[in-house]
């Protein structure tokens, strides 16, 4: 049922060329230039991700916003660590990757020096790998990563574009990350490196994956992060009558985006999202299956919400959640393991093709190709009996995993978490 609902989902994106608005053949260059082949799947360490880099920060000169990197350039320069986590499992150890930031400086005294942080990461996988949830014979294939997240990055410009039509009270940094796939690495150093005092980020709104709007669904977590946000995305959804989106706006901010680095240091954050598909993180994540008509709603629609941030005249009231709270929402909804299961059938468990980034299966070393046999006290013969499993735990609780890899069975211990929405 999921793969005929993408298939005929992917049908109504198709878009002729000479029905797109000027904005919309804009940004289909922005993203075709970012998730070419010659981008090299913007991996860190590639020349195709510094490319890209120069290509944003052309951009946001072109557009009109100050440099806000180091020494009046437009990035933010740091080196991975040889000893980050990331570097035992990769290469990156010791590689120099850079953060692209461009300011929109605010119009109000009072206000300027309150600042609302638009944000999407445009490095993605290279050439698969680490983080990919290809066969492994695809390794080597550049991942292009159209929509994770040459959309987000193409819709960071577009609401620039937008923003600068008419000064707003507060000041608007615009950010594109390095190293997000690496575990947010770029929004992790820019909160603990700011170029503004943390404190005085307002908000901080994030694009990750927003190129494949489907039946109008747009998904927002982080949504519990603030209590002015659902009155204010639930208006703005309204604003025209007709809702613009078939919304789905709640939960905390600890998704596996660089929304989480925000929110760790106590920012109202949100994170914009148009729903995973069979490409994620796949060699097919490509630019000719972008909603180009949808990501510029999108980025209307954000580009509403970042004004209405900068100009309402009250502070945001932060509500803040621990990672990995448990449910309260009693019974039913389980918990959160993150595999991606193969659908093909496989005899005696639930064979994986890969697992989410950042989820409790990736951290609990689940790979794909693992065939899942129980999950805490229960056999697991099929995915009925993984769902129920699942159900029966709480966000929060550890369990043993028995997966059967090649010949060897192995215990793998996993911390459930919730569904990110
Ligand atoms: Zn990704």
């Amino acid at each position: 049922m999921i793969l005929t609902s993408l298939l005929l989902a992917s049908r109504l994106v198709i878009q002729t060329q000479d029905t797109l608005t000027p904005a919309a053949h804009r940004a289909l260059d922005d993203i075709n230039y970012l998730a070419a082949d010659a981008r090299e799947g913007r991996g860190v360490g590639t020349r195709g991700l510094e490319e890209a880099g120069q290509y944003l920060a052309a951009a946001f000169r072109k557009i009109g916003l100050a440099p806000g990197g180091a020494a009046r350039s437009y990035f933010q320069t740091f080196t991975i660590a040889p000893d980050a986590p990331v570097a035992i499992r990769t290469n990156a150890g010791g590689k120099t990757i850079r953060n692209v930031i461009g300011v929109l400086r605010g119009r109000s005294r009072a206000r300027r020096g309150q600042v609302i942080v638009v944000g999407a990461h445009y490095d993605h996988l290279g050439p698969g790998g680490f983080g990919a949830l290809d066969d492994p014979d695809s390794t080597g294939k550049v991942h292009n990563g159209a929509d994770d997240n040459a959309s987000g990055t193409t819709a960071l410009l577009e609401v620039a574009r937008r923003l600068v039509q008419r000064p707003l009270d507060r000041s608007v940094v615009f950010i594109a990350f390095s190293g997000e796939e690496l575990g947010a690495l770029g929004s992790d150093y820019y909160v603990k490196h700011a170029t503004v005092p943390v404190e005085s980020i307002a908000a901080m709104l994030n694009m990750d994956m927003v190129g494949r709007l489907r039946n109008a669904k747009l998904i927002v977590s982080g949504a519990a992060t603030a209590r002015e946000f659902p009155a204010l995305l639930d208006s703005l959804n309204h604003a025209a009558g007709e809702p613009r989106f078939d919304l789905r706006a709640s939960g905390d901010g600890w998704g596996p985006s660089d929304q989480a680095s925000f929110y760790a240091v106590k920012r109202p954050v949100l994170h914009f999202f148009t729903d995973l598909h069979g490409d994620y993180h796949r060699s097919t994540d490509d630019a000719d299956k972008i909603n180009i008509v949808g990501l510029e709603q999108v980025a209307d629609y954000i580009a509403d919400v970042a004004t209405a941030l900068a100009e309402r005249p009250g502070k945001l009231t932060f509500v803040d959640a621990p990672p990995h709270q448990a449910s309260t929402g009693g019974a039913g909804y389980g918990a959160y393991l993150g595999t991606i299961p193969d659908m093909s059938e496989s005899p005696g468990g639930v064979r994986i093709s890969g697992t989410r980034s950042g989820s409790p299966a990736e951290r609990a070393g689940i790979v794909a190709g693992d065939i899942i046999t129980a999950i805490g006290a229960k056999v697991v013969a099929n995915l009925y009996d993984m769902t129920d499993a699942l159900r029966s735990h709480q966000p929060g609780d550890t369990v043993v995993i028995v997966v059967q890899r090649d010949t060897t069975k192995l215990q793998l211990t996993a911390i459930l978490s919730r569904r990110g929405s």
